[in-house]
């Protein structure tokens, strides 16, 4: 009959689904008993045995019987992601670019820095990847597959192609990132904004796991970058740009931002003004900032401190009385921030924000730490991989 599709292919399409949805949900539990899995997809046992087996075939899943069956009865399989199943991830940052290989589990099993003394140009960082990626190679290929690459960058990303309209910290305007690194490396790449992959990052793997609603700022050498997360959907806006929290007002009178406005909150709420006053070179590592926080005894940093969270409240206070989160995570040098003087933060946001709202609102550092991006970047491969299991090939 002309217009409705084969009965075959309604079948190939549910399978497909139902595939894609025994694979994401391994791959989020990363060690997930057959029973559970059972319940969680919500089919009968035996069609679950077959996805599971059909995965098991395509090298995407293995299942073993847990270590600790001791009791009389059949044990429940463990289900879990495949170790020969990894990503690559990319992250080009003002100063430097950083290369991962990450694996279906979330778990970072490389990562790989070149450091750079200015922005770099597009066509530096696809040549970077490039090198890295050839450096790579000889492990990239005791693995089974490398299902593509993730990007993470600091900039507004459109999501459908790859292409960045704008990067200010970078100086790149309409970049074609994701088709340049793609004809570089034949592999399959997909690009995102960095603050939106660490929120996915959290909530898959990290402090935000279970939450529905969920902001998380990351500060980074770029700036601050922001990701959403309202009732267990991802906000992009209508061209995924939704969450510019860096590039909100929070001084009246304050200086000019990269973006062209005065008083964003990147403007004062900054790790180079933290870095000055803590007197720590311009590549200082996070780890590196928290015990230098930890340890300082001057006037002048407590003062940048206090200063900078005075600020970073005005933003979380509106963030809360707009979207009333659960969760609030800070990343990078935020964290740092925020742990250096906890109390405080909580205090200036409950002191200003809306009740009701607050009083349901928990404030906490990503648990990712230097990984979060690495781990963000590859689930933007990984998502394609779930889509279509039987699907994506790779050619290493
Ligand atoms: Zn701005």
């Amino acid at each position: 009959m002309p217009g409705l599709p084969a009965q075959g292919d309604n079948l190939d399409t549910m399978r497909q689904r139902n595939l894609s949805k025994v694979l994401g949900f391994v791959h989020r539990g990363s060690r997930v008993p057959r029973s559970e899995l059972t319940r969680a997809i919500g089919l009968n046992r035996s069609t679950v045995g077959d996805l599971v087996g059909e995965l098991v075939d395509l090298r995407l899943v293995v299942e073993t019987v847990p270590n600790d069956h001791h009791r009389v009865g059949r044990p429940s399989w463990i289900v879990s992601p495949h170790p020969g199943v990894v990503a690559l991830a990319v992250n080009p940052e003002v100063e430097g670019v950083t290369v991962g290989v990450v694996g279906f589990d979330g778990v970072v099993r490389r990562r790989m820095r070149r450091e750079t003394t200015r922005a770099p140009r597009p066509e530096e960082v696809v040549a970077m990847v490039i090198a890295m990626i050839d450096e790579l190679r000889p492990e990239l290929a005791t693995y089974l597959r490398t299902v593509g690459i993730g990007v993470a960058l600091p900039g507004l990303v459109r999501e459908s192609d790859g292409a960045i309209p704008l990067a200010s910290h970078f100086g790149w305007v309409d970049v074609p990132l994701g088709k340049m690194l793609a004809d570089a490396t034949g592999l399959s790449v997909h690009v995102a904004n960095n603050a939106r992959l660490g929120a996915d990052a959290e909530r898959l793997f990290g402090a935000g796991r279970g939450a529905s609603d969920l902001i998380f700022l990351n500060g980074g050498p770029s700036g601050i970058g922001a990701g959403v997360i309202a009732g267990g959907i991802p906000l992009t806006g209508t061209s995924g740009y939704a969450g510019e929290f860096g590039h909100t007002l929070v001084n009246n009178a304050g200086d000019r931002c990269q973006c062209g406005a005065f008083g964003c909150l990147e403007t004062e709420v900054n790790q180079s003004s933290l870095f000055g006053v803590l007197g720590l070179p311009p590549a200082t590592e996070i780890d590196d900032l928290d015990r230098a926080l930890t340890l300082s005894e001057s006037s002048a940093v407590a003062a940048e401190v206090e200063r900078q969270l005075g600020f970073l409240a005005i933003v979380l206070r509106n963030a809360v009385n707009v979207l009333n989160p659960e969760l609030i995570v800070l990343g990078g040098f935020l964290g740092a921030l925020f742990a250096a003087a906890p109390e405080r933060l909580v205090f200036l946001v409950a002191e200003r924000a809306l009740g009701a709202s607050v009083e349901q609102v928990e404030i906490v550092r990503s648990e990712l730490g230097a990984n979060l991006l690495m781990v963000g970047a590859a689930e933007l491969a990984f998502a394609s991989l779930i889509d279509d299991p039987a699907g994506v090939t790779s050619p290493f």
